[in-house]
């Protein structure tokens, strides 16, 4: 496909695309078909990734990450879903989303021995907010912490939480006071304390690569230090890192459709039906035509909002306008590819059926389609 929007590039976000492009192409590609059956991939990847530089993005390098901004991380999941994969992506990327608390909190001990070692690839980290009993409405959460001692005593469930099965660590939204703002703190629970369990792993419409987990925490004892920034802060900063967290999500929904895409013309260049390519039917060929436009629309406007989040800007509405319309267009192109390879789109060896049951999750997770439109609509004055 034409590639116009890259003027809105710099050298240095070409780069970062194109190596974890490189990354994705050897380390992932060729195994993505065989991950997604089995339902995880290894767990060296971690430690791969990071020695490539495409695990730690958008993270200090003062810490342990590579450095770059939302520019950086939105280069960096185009590149990487060229693996095919997006449950490879967001397994190795669930650091992305738990470790922003720890890293501004600027607490050398939790730095040193969680964030560190996750940025090295050694550890998995993952973010535990939803719970059982709510989901959109964070200032529900329920899971309670009492200060005991020097410990804090933890109990409740969380659920449908990224790399939950296998994370060496959470970063989980506690209640540690009865404000239902000002009373969420972060804590970081390590795997293994007594009390912490795993207590289902979950099947999955897509995503499968991903291990997604129900937690339970029974008296779990946390020691005091394992608090992250200030107590009851816990709010505020999950919705501070909820706009990189969108924008990350709405560049998976781009990538997602541009793949599906790029599938599906060359696909319907060469597949024939009555006597000439699916391609030369006019139908077929608007539908092509409407999937590149709409990408090109989404795409250019997630790399501007990116580079605006880098200068510093304030894009709530925007950012949620982002997510909605990239999530959209990725459930829609699927649907049309899909359609365009006919009973091979139904078929698992198909690029375009994963990426299909891929992209549903993309209105749900990370604030819904219905959340995403009240912000807007709140933000806009109505
Ligand atoms: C594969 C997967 C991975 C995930 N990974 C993580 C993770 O790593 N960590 C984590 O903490 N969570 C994770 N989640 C959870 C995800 O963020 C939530 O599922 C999502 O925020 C929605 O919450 P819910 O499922 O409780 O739905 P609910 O909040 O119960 O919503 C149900 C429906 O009601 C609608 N609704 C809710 N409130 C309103 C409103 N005010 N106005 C209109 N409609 C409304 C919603 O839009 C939705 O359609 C993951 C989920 C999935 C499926």
């Amino acid at each position: 496909m034409s590639t116009f929007w890259d003027n809105l590039l710099t050298e240095e976000d070409k780069m970062i695309r194109e190596s974890a492009k490189r990354f994705a192409l050897k380390e992932i590609r060729p195994f993505a078909y065989d991950w997604e059956e089995a339902g995880e991939f290894p767990r060296e990847l971690f430690t791969k990734a990071a020695k490539a530089g495409v695990l730690g993005v958008g993270v200090d390098p003062e810490v342990g990450g590579s450095g770059g901004g939302a520019s950086s991380i939105v280069m960096t999941i185009e590149g990487m879903m060229h693996g095919g994969s997006t449950g490879v992506c967001v397994g190795l990327g669930s650091l992305g989303i738990a470790l922003p608390p720890i890293v501004q909190s600027a607490d050398d001990y939790l730095i040193e021995k969680y964030a560190r070692p996750a940025l090295a690839g050694e550890k998995i980290a993952a973010l535990a907010i939803t719970e059982p009993g709510t989901g959109s409405d964070v200032a529900a959460v329920k899971t309670k912490a009492v200060l005991d001692g020097d410990h804090w005593v933890v109990n409740g469930a969380k659920l449908y939480i990224t790399s939950g099965v296998r994370a060496d660590f959470v970063v989980a939204l506690v209640r540690t006071d009865e404000d239902p703002h000002g009373g969420l703190s972060f804590l970081v629970i390590e795997r293994g304390t007594p009390g912490f369990e795993v207590s289902k792993a979950l099947k999955k419409t897509g995503w499968w690569a991903s291990d997604t987990a129900e937690l339970i925490f029974e008296n779990v004892r946390v020691p005091a230090k394992n608090l992250v920034g200030d107590k009851g802060g816990g709010f505020f900063t999950l919705m501070r890192n909820f706009q990189t967290e969108r924008l990350a999500l709405a560049a998976y929904g781009v990538a997602t459709a541009e793949l599906a895409f790029e599938e599906a013309k060359e696909w319907a260049k060469q597949r024939e039906a009555f006597g000439r390519p699916i391609s030369k039917f006019q139908v077929n060929r608007h539908k092509l035509a409407d999937m590149a436009t709409r990408i090109a629309m989404v795409k250019t406007f997630v790399y501007q909002l990116a580079r605006r989040l880098d200068d510093g800007e304030y894009l709530v509405t925007e950012v949620s306008m982002a997510k909605n319309q990239a999530a959209e267009l990725a459930v829609d192109v699927t649907y049309d590819a899909v359609q365009l390879f006919g009973g091979m789109g139904y078929m698992r060896e198909s690029l375009v059926e994963r990426l299909s049951r891929d992209a549903r999750l993309l209105p749900i997770g990370g604030g819904t389609q219905e959340v995403m439109k009240e912000i807007i609509a709140r933000n806009l004055g109505f």
